[in-house]
């Protein structure tokens, strides 16, 4: 097979191949740009550092790169052995790497690139189609000194700064709930109540003071008198003979006429005397104290993509239905088109106006992403709860995608509909900005009138439609509402 190299590139069997190298600076543009890439393995650091920032990538034509590893010795960190994809000694060797290359190039050719609206399911999605692609069905826990709560899942764990990897967790008990994965048992762990972290120091402490500052000697039980001391009482500074100072008889065998039923502890802090310890563990991330029966107790488990699993790489994986089920005040999606149906049918029999409108979160990636799970849902509940309270009991809500409600707002003329969808967006901005005043919360609103000239499904599909071109929501009456 014909091989040219220049420019830090290098061709082979039609494909091209970037060679990167410790001194060439990130350039994702670059990365993008070639078929594979090759990095130069001289050093362990740099070679983590880079697959992490290609695999962790936001964009698919970086983080789903074929990446080969030019090196003579062996590596051994997870990181870098389960999401290269293959290794060369020698740059002569590229082509034993084109097949390889050119298989997950067709791979990646049908993945369905989707616009993911909850962070937990744009990190499912990616963590989906780098498997797919590489044709593995397994994701395992390996233990690792580098993963802040000791155990990591390559191909997600990857897009976690150390400090939030315990929601790795999180994410995969959803995908196992959506039937995208499923598992089995691998080990348990306990985290820091106080940052999630995973390394934890335990030990005995001082039940008075908490210090681990302690001394120990045993106890001596003497069975001719009944006398029980500490060891010290026993001893004396001339020989080894120990003595009892209760009844002054040298004690023989242990076991015969004397045993040691237990410890006692003295504290080198408070000077308390103790038998029974109490254990603490410290989380060496954050330095926290944990008592040990508050500890968040995870099972970690080995994850195994069902054939719904696969099918996210070929559809994608837009929000997790945990997102958005059983959200108090709304109805499926389902439902809530066969509603909109009789609607329709009533509306033949009789001449008022109904519409249907949406009230769609502009910025929703930005804002769940930076809430997290909880309180992402109590944002949800909260608007919903606006929402419930300005419409008649008879409006119905339903989630049409995890930035999109869309809702009916029966008998009324639409211009009125349009007002009340308004003032409901205001005053839920100036409401989410006294609960939430880390993320500015982007709405936009629109009602459509219903028609009985066509059907519902088309109905739905222009008023969604009409989001991209409607303006945002400003909260124009603020002050009437504080
Ligand atoms: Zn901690
Ligand atoms: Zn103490
Ligand atoms: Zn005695």
């Amino acid at each position: 097979m014909k091989v040219s190299y220049e420019n830090n590139a290098i061709k082979s069997g039609g494909f091209d191949f970037g060679v990167i190298s410790i001194n060439d600076p990130w350039n994702s543009e670059r990365i993008a740009y070639y078929d594979g890439i090759i990095i130069d393995g001289v050093n362990d650091d740099f070679v983590r550092n880079l697959v992490v920032r290609i695999r962790s990538h936001h964009r698919s034509e970086v983080y789903l790169k074929p990446i080969f590893l030019l090196k003579n010795v062996s590596i051994k960190d997870p990181i870098i052995n389960e999401l290269i994809d293959g290794v060369v000694f020698s740059l002569d060797q590229v082509e034993f790497v084109v097949e390889r290359t050119k298989d997950i190039s067709l791979k990646v050719k049908e993945i369905l690139e989707v616009k993911s609206l909850s962070f937990e399911a744009e990190m499912i999605n990616k963590t989906i189609n780098l498997l797919v692609t590489r044709d593995k069905k397994q994701m395992q826990a390996f233990p690792y000194i580098r993963s802040g709560i000791g155990y990591f899942y390559p191909e997600l764990s990857i897009n976690f700064a150390r400090e939030d990897e315990s929601n790795v967790l999180k994410i995969l008990e959803m995908g196992e709930d959506d039937g995208l994965f499923t598992s089995s048992f691998n080990d348990r762990l306990y985290l820091c109540t106080n940052c999630n972290g995973g390394f934890l120091n335990y030990r005995e402490v001082c039940p008075q003071c908490s210090s681990s500052h302690s001394t120990t000697e045993d106890m001596v039980h003497h069975f001719p008198c009944a006398y029980i001391g500490p060891m010290k009482d026993f001893q004396n500074t001339i020989d080894d003979e120990l003595n009892c100072p209760k009844c002054n008889k040298t004690l023989r065998h242990i076991g015969v006429d004397y045993d040691k039923p237990s410890e006692l502890h003295t504290c080198q802090k408070c000077n308390h005397k103790y038998q029974d310890y109490h254990v603490r563990a410290k989380c060496i991330s954050c330095h926290h104290d944990n008592y040990i029966e508050n500890l968040i107790p995870k099972e970690i488990k080995n994850y195994t993509l069902t054939r719904k699993g696969r099918s996210v790489a070929y559809n994608g994986y837009v929000s997790t239905t945990r997102d958005f089920d059983e959200v108090p005040g709304t109805v499926k999606y389902d439902v809530f088109k066969i509603m909109l149906k009789y609607e329709i049918e009533r509306l033949r029999q009789n001449d008022y106006t109904s519409n249907i409108g949406f009230m769609h979160l502009a910025n929703a990636g930005e804002i769940y992403s930076r809430l997290g799970l909880e309180r992402q849902k109590s944002l949800i509940a909260e608007m919903i709860g606006i929402l419930r309270h300005n419409l008649r009991s008879a409006d119905f809500i339903a989630f049409y995608d995890a930035s999109t409600l869309v809702l009916s707002l029966n008998e009324i003329p639409t211009k009125i509909a349009n007002k009340i969808l308004n003032d409901i967006a205001s005053l839920t901005i100036s409401l989410m900005k006294r609960n939430f005043k880390t993320v500015e919360v982007q709405i936009k609103t629109n009602a459509i009138k219903l028609t009985t000239e066509i059907s519902h499904e088309l109905q739905l599909q222009n008023l969604v439609r009409t989001i991209d071109r409607t303006p945002q929501n400003i909260e124009k009456d603020s002050e009437e509402n504080e």
